[in-house]
């Protein structure tokens, strides 16, 4: 679908996939006004094909959008907009567990011209790619490298919105951690240096030995993944205390090395969650264990089952696309 000041969303429909050709002009490739949301179509063992909180994505969306100004599309037609690609090709949605179909919702100034300000024309795609399981030899914890020359976000910045930038300024961290042996990268917050923020893609939690659990609490430079606010209802209805606070490195280091923290895992849409490791950073490491801890392999069946429709639906979470 196509936006402009004078009419608004127009000519929305379904297209064949295909290359876009743009203008070497066009905003989006100066400027990066152009944020994209992730979600997923699993299709459960009776053939239906259902979207796992594409309202809650919608509304990250609209709140992306409001940060890169950009024009604001109602939850109901970005959810409408799933609904059609994922009716259309539902036979791309395949079946077996732990395989989905990746949702790629993207907007983008489409608007031709040379200048700092928010586009007048706008463009609104999704495209789709099925996906197998994230782990295909079961589930292994990742390793993490602690970058201490890079932020993610500042304060006042756009670490909140899904927006192309975040990703284009994060990268060179995570070649950082590939260098260093590590999988992904963890940021920690750009002021002190002091507080744990987030993984490339990915938000943190901590599991202690009292079998509480804990988030960094969303300061605006957290990105606020579904996944996360999905696990703090999980976790409460499994019994455990939940708690979202601040986190520091040196309670992440301190409380694995006596005990206290028991278990770290990442979640999102990607890999719902993995097991953390290893932690490593600039002169030293740490490891947390081989094996993905009880908590963390509980809370993945638990948030597993409810998306593949093996757990009964408590929250209403679930969108029936087809
Ligand atoms: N943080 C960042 C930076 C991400 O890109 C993602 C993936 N969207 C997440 C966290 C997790 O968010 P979600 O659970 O909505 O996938």
């Amino acid at each position: 679908a196509t936006w402009t000041p004078e009419a608004g969303w127009h000519d929305a429909g379904l297209r064949p996939y295909a290359p876009l050709s743009l203008d070497p002009a066009t905003a989006t490739l100066h400027y990066a006004q152009a944020i994209f949301e992730g979600l997923k179509a699993y299709r459960h063992d009776d053939g239906s094909i259902w979207a796992f909180r594409p309202e809650a994505n919608g509304a990250r969306f609209a709140r992306s959008a409001a940060r890169m100004a950009l024009p604001e599309l109602p939850v109901e037609s970005f959810v409408e907009s799933l609904d059609l690609l994922v009716r259309t090709d539902a036979e791309w949605v395949p079946s077996g567990s732990e395989a989905s179909l990746y949702l790629r919702p993207f907007m983008f100034a489409s608007e031709v011209f040379l200048g700092v300000r928010p586009a007048k024309h706008v463009t609104y795609a999704v495209i789709a790619s099925p996906a197998g399981a994230y782990f295909a030899s079961g589930v292994k914890p990742v390793s993490i490298w602690l970058t201490s020359e890079y932020t993610r976000a500042a304060p006042g910045g756009t670490g909140a919105a899904k927006c192309a930038g975040n990703y284009a300024a994060s990268l060179i961290a995570q070649q950082e951690a590939l260098e260093n042996g590590c999988d992904q990268v963890c940021f920690l917050d750009a002021l002190e240096g002091t507080w744990v923020e987030e993984l490339g893609g990915m938000n943190l939690y901590f599991v202690r030995s009292d079998g509480s659990v804990t988030t960094p609490e969303l300061t605006g430079t957290i990105l606020e993944g579904i996944t996360r606010d999905s696990i703090l209802t999980l976790a409460a209805d499994l019994g455990h205390k939940v708690e979202e606070r601040p986190v520091s490195i040196d309670e992440w280091r301190d409380g694995v090395a006596s005990g206290e923290i028991t278990e770290v895992f990442a979640c999102g849409t990607a890999a719902a969650i993995t097991p953390l490791g290893r932690l490593a950073w600039d002169g030293g490491e740490l490891s947390m264990g081989e094996r993905p801890g009880p908590v963390t392999q509980a809370l993945r069946e638990a948030l597993l089952d409810v998306q593949y429709g093996r757990a009964p639906d408590r929250h209403g979470w679930m969108h029936r696309i087809a």
